[in-house]
């Protein structure tokens, strides 16, 4: 099950991990049948790896009720299963390069992304979460009456985790580490644009000691596997990163089964607002970060930027000379700031974006076509004058795409701001502290970053308002939510208080 693949630029990577990974084991599907996955700088196939359906998913949700049931992981103590994410955390170290080569092939993200954020990101994230499995604790609580209790913290069972294309390697573990701290036991449908790094997570937990049947992965589609994950009657919870619309689905699929409980991480369409009195070269930067980084296929990407009057056209012109210098290409250079898209139907879309933007009246101040001979590169757009109820000041659209919009108050901004049905993340960017302040207090998302964008990582929670979804991932809150709270009561006899 190896195929050899080269890109442009030299590297040669054999892909090892090609079939479902259940029960500890590689497997063919049921059905034996495979799909196809493609660089995104060309199009062309990478591999073929196994499609699951509802029969393996039946299997793998097998697998993991049994090591759930009667498994020792979540009998193990805390420190002990934290010692064995920390040797899984170590083995990824050990394999960055590798790993990185990966999603860039896969998912056409940045090498010196995969290098440097994403795949670092991953044991870090497995090292937080380990620290914490051996610091879950109950409560004693003195309850009204004769009684007293004490809750008992308890792994929520078997975990379903969805996950999308444009963090394959960090998406992954912001669900498993959690969950593999609290004792839980999981299934993790990766999307069927990026399979391949969660096959190999999957043989570095095995390698790691992570026993079999804890942790397995069910390659495929969506309407089938991802379907079969969300209402089977086995499956505790399903923790979904995706699409709102699909978001919905999943929701559905839980209330119509066994009523699952839910968490979903969804879409975006984040204001960054920048005020008269901001430094317009660090927000022209904040701005190009906040809408360009990873070719805008980012969840919380500030792609509706709202500019005060004072600095609109001094904004508008470096904004333009900055995407201008934004270096396009493969993604495995190091001088390329973004690589293409994820595939040819998101290449389409946005292309399709861009026109209704130029249909709908918008300005077209840079960017708008397509670049390259071949592949699914676009080039950064910027449309002036978008005026809010513009699609493309409304609408999700996931790539490259900044729309730019005037405002003369702080209340204007406010309002334009909260004028959306998504409520992840926000940007601000003044030196005026009360601005800043009232600004956070009065927008509906998740996150808000002052003087600064994309600032994540694994000790703060991130989660959405609205139609973002709900639930929050990483941080102790990350942790909450695979966990059950047991409540347990005794009478206390004669009492004194
Ligand atoms: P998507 O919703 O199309 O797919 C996400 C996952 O759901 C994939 O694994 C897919 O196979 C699966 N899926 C599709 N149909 C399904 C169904 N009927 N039942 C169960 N599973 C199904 O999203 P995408 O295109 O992969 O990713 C882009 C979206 O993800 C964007 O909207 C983005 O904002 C969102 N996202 C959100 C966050 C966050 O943390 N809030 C992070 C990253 C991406």
């Amino acid at each position: 099950m190896a195929s050899e693949c080269n890109s442009n630029t030299g590297q040669s990577l054999k892909i090892k991990f090609t079939k479902l990974f259940i029960n500890g084991q590689f497997v063919d599907s049921i059905s034996g049948k495979l799909f196809e996955t493609r660089d995104p700088r060309t199009g062309d196939v990478i591999t073929k790896v196994a499609e699951g359906d509802k029969e393996d998913v039946d299997l793998a949700v097998k697998a993991a009720r049994q090591a759930f049931d009667h498994g020792p992981w979540p009998r193990m103590s805390g420190y002990e299963r934290g010692r064995i994410m920390l040797k899984l955390a170590d083995l990824i170290e050990e394999h960055i390069e590798e790993l990185a080569t990966i999603d860039t092939l896969d998912g056409g993200k940045l090498l010196s992304n995969g290098k440097q954020i994403d795949i670092p990101s991953c044991s870090s994230l497995l090292r937080y979460f380990a620290g914490a499995a051996d610091k879950i604790h109950g409560k004693t609580l003195k309850m009204s009456g004769q009684f007293q209790a004490y809750t008992l913290k308890e792994p929520i069972g078997v975990v379903g985790h969805i996950t999308p294309w444009n963090f394959p390697s960090g998406i992954f573990f912001m669900k498993v580490a959690p969950a593999l701290a609290a004792g839980c036991t999981m299934i993790i449908k990766p999307a069927e644009q990026t399979p391949l790094s969660a096959l190999f997570y999957a043989h570095l937990a095995k390698q790691a000691g992570i026993p079999d049947g804890v942790l397995n992965v069910v390659t495929g589609f969506g309407p089938t596997a991802g379907a079969a994950l969300a209402s089977h009657m086995d499956v505790d919870k399903v923790s979904f990163t995706g699409s709102t619309e699909v978001g919905r689905l999943v929701m559905e699929a839980a209330a119509k089964s066994n009523l699952k409980a839910v968490s979903l991480e969804l879409g975006g369409k984040s204001p960054l607002l920048i005020f008269n009195d901001a430094d317009v070269d660090m927000a022209v930067d904040l701005a190009r970060i906040a809408v360009f980084f990873n070719k805008g296929e980012v969840c919380v990407a500030g792609s509706r930027v709202y500019v005060q009057e004072g600095i609109y056209d001094d904004f508008v012109k470096k904004a333009v000379e900055s995407a201008e210098n934004w270096v396009v290409g493969d993604p495995f250079d190091p001088q390329v700031h973004q690589g293409p898209q994820v595939d040819k139907e998101q290449f389409e879309k946005v292309l399709r974006y861009i026109d209704m933007g130029k249909r709908e009246g918008a300005t077209l101040v840079t960017g708008g076509k397509p670049c390259g001979q071949k592949g699914y590169y676009i080039e950064p757009t910027i449309f002036k004058d978008v005026k809010e109820d513009m699609k493309i000041a409304q609408d999700e659209i996931f790539g490259p795409v900044m729309s730019l919009i005037k405002f003369k108050t702080t209340e204007e901004a406010i309002e334009k701001a909260n004028n959306t049905k998504y409520g992840l993340a926000a940007g601000i960017v003044t030196n005026d502290l009360n601005i800043a302040n009232r600004v956070s207090r009065s927008i509906r998302s998740g996150i808000i970053w002052i003087n600064c964008y994309l600032a994540t990582s694994w000790d703060c929670p991130f989660g959405g308002y609205k139609m973002s979804g709900f639930g929050r991932e990483m941080g102790l809150q990350g942790l909450d939510k695979y966990l059950q709270v047991k409540s347990v009561v005794t009478p206390i006899y004669d009492s004194p208080w």
